[in-house]
């Protein structure tokens, strides 16, 4: 079991995607891999530890999350600030996937970008999402110094030297991400805006109008950043991607936090399902190296 606190996680377990049983009472590996075709998720049948029956980049070399240790980190004086250029009139839409909600953002042109940091041009906003727990004491993917923080924000940029974004997803410097980690404290202001909007897309499958909208206003006051190579958190868990993680966290409320987990995982149809436990554990770092930005 992955997700700590899973008490609903459990629940969904039961519910309708629940594989059926053989005659021995456990799922055959060939029905596991039909259900989670249908359908990945963070349960117990079809989470973290069943994805590489599918998508074999999971037990890849450049897997994550990681657990980041600070004190065998070094500081990289190489490493360049990094910068955002966001237009706010760049946001569509917000979506309810059911396993995440997402920030879409017109991506046709160079209109958001990143840049600097440890990256070799300049990358494009195309949506960024969250994933959290059930609770405030867990819910990060990343942790650092073994602390898990209550989420963790992914904005998601591609370089567009490589065409389009599904290109870049084969190139090892493709993706770029900035994490940031939500700490619970005091109430940010800006991310109401993004949580006023969940009451419209509720349940799985929803999409609602979402513009007007600088994520750049999320970010904390410091640019402070570890950096290395890794992947996707979620399925297929493509190689591709470089980390911008950032030192300070951003503050949320607990009551923010609960809005979040106010969103479900199931359709408008099916039983109401929390939304909640959408986080993969850290993975084997491997060969690789993290680097800092400051000292
Ligand atoms: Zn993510």
């Amino acid at each position: 079991m992955q997700c700590a606190g899973g008490s609903y996680i459990k629940t969904r377990a039961l519910g309708d995607s629940a594989p059926r049983r053989g005659r021995e009472g456990r799922s055959s590996p060939a029905r596991r891999k039909a259900t989670m075709a249908k359908e990945w998720g963070y349960a117990s049948h079809n989470g973290p530890d069943h994805w590489h029956e599918l998508f074999p980049n999971a037990k890849g070399e450049n897997q994550s999350p990681i657990e980041l240790h600070t004190k065998d980190i070094k500081h990289d004086p190489s490493l360049q600030p990094w910068s955002v250029s966001y237009d706010g009139g760049s946001a569509k839409t917000i979506l309810n996937n059911g396993k995440t909600c997402r920030v879409v953002f017109d991506d046709t042109y160079d209109r958001s970008m990143l840049r600097g940091g440890p990256l070799p041009g300049p990358y494009r906003l195309r949506q960024f999402h969250l994933h959290w727990g059930s609770s405030d004491d867990h819910g990060s993917e990343h942790t650092v110094d073994g602390v898990k923080y209550a989420a963790e924000l992914h904005l998601v940029h591609w370089n567009p030297k490589y065409n389009t974004f599904k290109e870049a997803l084969k190139q090892r410097d493709g993706i770029a991400v900035i994490g940031i980690f939500l700490k619970i404290g005091r109430e940010k202001g800006e991310f109401q805006i993004v949580l006023d909007a969940l009451e419209k897309i509720k349940t799985k499958g929803k999409e609602a109008p979402f513009t007007k909208f600088d994520p750049s206003c999320l970010f904390p006051a410091c640019r402070d950043y570890w950096t290395y190579q890794g992947s996707f958190t979620t399925p297929p868990c493509e190689e591709c991607i470089v980390w911008l993680l950032l030192k300070e966290p951003m503050t949320v409320s607990s009551d923010q936090m609960a809005k979040l987990r106010s969103l479900l995982s199931s359709a408008e149809n099916e039983p109401p399902v929390p939304l909640v436990g959408n986080w993969r554990p850290p993975q084997p770092i491997k060969n690789r190296v993290v680097r800092a930005s400051f000292k």
